[in-house]
């Protein structure tokens, strides 16, 4: 439920109406936009419509709100969400660029790759230390050496550091290292995880899961949220359909979809969406051209040679490149990089 106050409140009367909600055990969670002043209700409304709360001082509206996500729902905070990640902000007029390897693999792979991420203008690097591999014998990551090795790199670039998190295990070990926590695809209905995560005080990264509706993702998003952690990242990394030309099929519509459903920060990932090189400037291009605050883009020195996901990772020379070719796109969308 959402208390829409009157355009013209006085800050006593709002406090009362905070005071009533959280007298009855529920919790108020108060949005100030430019015009509107709202107040999103967590908890069992049935004792606040009791009170006819919309009788209270100052009160303009109630609005019920259907869907089940609340936390991350628009409808319960108008303006978007910007997360300061030590200066480096993601959302509002900000377009990020996250890049670096699928995993990290040696030191010396990852502060070249933290080099070649620096030089085209990314300004956080990400690296798999815990790799959720399809087989048992592919190389599951580094763990805490390369959790060590990304402090390393970002203590010589000045990137912002984000990894992904398989665990409860790994969620504790990497929230001492890295700037953000990711949570990938096939964790993100991963319940205790997610609930973890909204325990910690660093922003998430949560990827859309192979085969989840938005209305699934958001509500993934909402277990971390609801814990207390509101700093949440929305990444769309393509889905399962019946194509095979590519890995996954971007979805691409996501973008302005997510952007009528919440107001969550909206990161999209043509490395995994694809699977194929080539079709990561393209697909960078549609993301700016829709919205999206940012791109995830593998990056590797040497992709032949890389332990994972070669075929989608450019090298430092072609990410160079794209970021240059995708400049004029991002300014033309009105966003800064
Ligand atoms: C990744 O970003 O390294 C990764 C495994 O991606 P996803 O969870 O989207 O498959
Ligand atoms: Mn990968």
């Amino acid at each position: 439920m959402i208390i829409v106050m009157k355009p013209k409140f006085s800050e006593d009367n709002l406090g009362n109406v905070i005071k009533t909600i959280e007298g009855l055990g529920l919790t108020a969670h108060l949005s100030r936009g430019e015009n509107t002043t709202l107040i999103g209700v967590v908890g069992d409304k049935r004792k606040l419509l009791e009170k006819n709360p919309e009788l209270l001082p100052d009160v303009d509206r109630i609005i019920q709100v259907s869907e089940t996500y609340k936390l991350a729902n628009k409808k319960f905070k108008t303006e978007p969400t910007v997360i300061d990640v030590d200066g480096v902000k993601i959302g509002g007029d900000n377009f990020v660029i996250m890049a670096g390897p699928c995993a990290v693999e040696s030191h010396d792979q990852l502060i070249a790759t933290a080099e070649a991420a620096k030089a085209g203008g990314a300004q956080i690097l990400r690296g798999g230390a815990y790799k959720p591999r399809t087989s048992p014998y592919s190389f599951q990551g580094l763990e805490v050496e390369g959790l060590k090795y990304m402090a390393e790199a970002r203590e010589a670039t000045g990137l912002k550091i984000i990894t992904e998190v398989t665990s409860e295990h790994a969620l504790e070990a990497a929230v001492n290292y890295v700037d953000i926590i990711q949570i990938g695809a096939r964790n993100m209905q991963n319940f205790e995880l997610l609930k973890e995560a909204g325990r910690i005080n660093k922003p998430v990264m949560l990827k859309r899961g192979l085969a989840a509706t938005i209305d699934e993702w958001l509500n993934a998003a909402e277990y971390i949220m609801s814990e207390g952690n509101e700093d949440v990242i929305l990444c769309e990394r393509g889905i399962r359909t019946f194509e095979t030309s590519t890995r996954n099929t971007l979805d691409i519509s996501a973008v302005p979809v997510l952007r009528s459903k919440t107001h969550l920060p909206i990161i999209v990932d043509p490395s995994h969406a694809s699977g194929v090189r080539a079709y990561i400037s393209p697909l960078s291009k549609a993301a700016v051209a829709v919205g999206a605050d940012g791109l995830m883009i593998e990056v590797h020195p040497c992709p032949e040679k890389a332990l994972s996901d070669g075929a989608q990772s450019l090298n430092a020379e072609d990410f160079k490149a794209l970021t240059d070719e995708l400049r004029p796109f991002i300014e033309l969308a009105g966003r800064k990089f």
